[in-house]
């Protein structure tokens, strides 16, 4: 990957600080997809930190189908700030809202994620009946990581600025009625 990195010196968006939280803007190549702009925040001062990544092309709504199995654990994946990520077959899904972030990662990372959303759910709420569905499904993702098991993974993504890079992945259109139910992450109402 081709890198050019460029840092500034920001006032932290989160606590006001002047003159400590930095700004990371990386723009890269990624094979087979272009070239994506990721800017990270950090802020030494409160912990702040949000990146965000986005394509420097602007594409058409896509939806990106890929099975999950041990041989495509590590395939890249760009997950755009407006994406919306689901495994059906195990119940979990990101939508995109005004804390989404964007980021450059694998099949590997995507369940990563997940694993710790879930684990944060484990912590959150004490009933018996979610802290078995979390469990259950803590234990599907983990599977998943060690190869055990296969499932789908969907990216849905209104400005198609995601991608899964693989020749493996299947890219559809987005119905329009299915593009109107998605959330962008820029209005979100609940
Ligand atoms: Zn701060």
């Amino acid at each position: 990957m081709n890198e050019t990195i460029n840092e500034m010196i920001i006032k932290c968006p989160a606590c006001g600080v002047e003159g400590l939280a930095k700004s990371i803007m990386k723009e890269m190549e990624i094979p087979h997809f272009g070239n994506v702009m990721e800017t990270t925040i950090l802020c030494p001062s409160c912990g702040f930190k949000h990146s965000d990544i986005i394509a420097l092309e602007q594409n058409d709504p896509a939806k990106y189908v890929l099975e999950i199995n041990k041989n495509n654990l590590s395939i890249r994946v760009v997950r755009s700030q407006s994406a919306t990520v689901i495994i059906p077959e195990i119940g979990v899904k990101v939508e995109p809202g005004p804390k989404s972030e964007g980021y450059v990662t694998n099949v590997e990372g995507v369940l990563t994620r997940f694993e710790s959303a879930v684990k944060k759910a484990l912590t959150l709420f004490e009933d018996a009946e979610s802290q078995k569905n979390a469990k259950d499904t803590l234990n599907q993702i983990q599977e998943l990581k060690k190869g055990n098991s296969t499932a789908t993974l969907i990216i849905l993504d209104p400005f198609g600025q995601s991608n899964i890079v693989s020749e493996n992945v299947e890219i559809f259109e987005i119905p329009d009625e299915e593009l109107h139910d998605l959330k962008t992450g820029f209005s979100h109402i609940e």
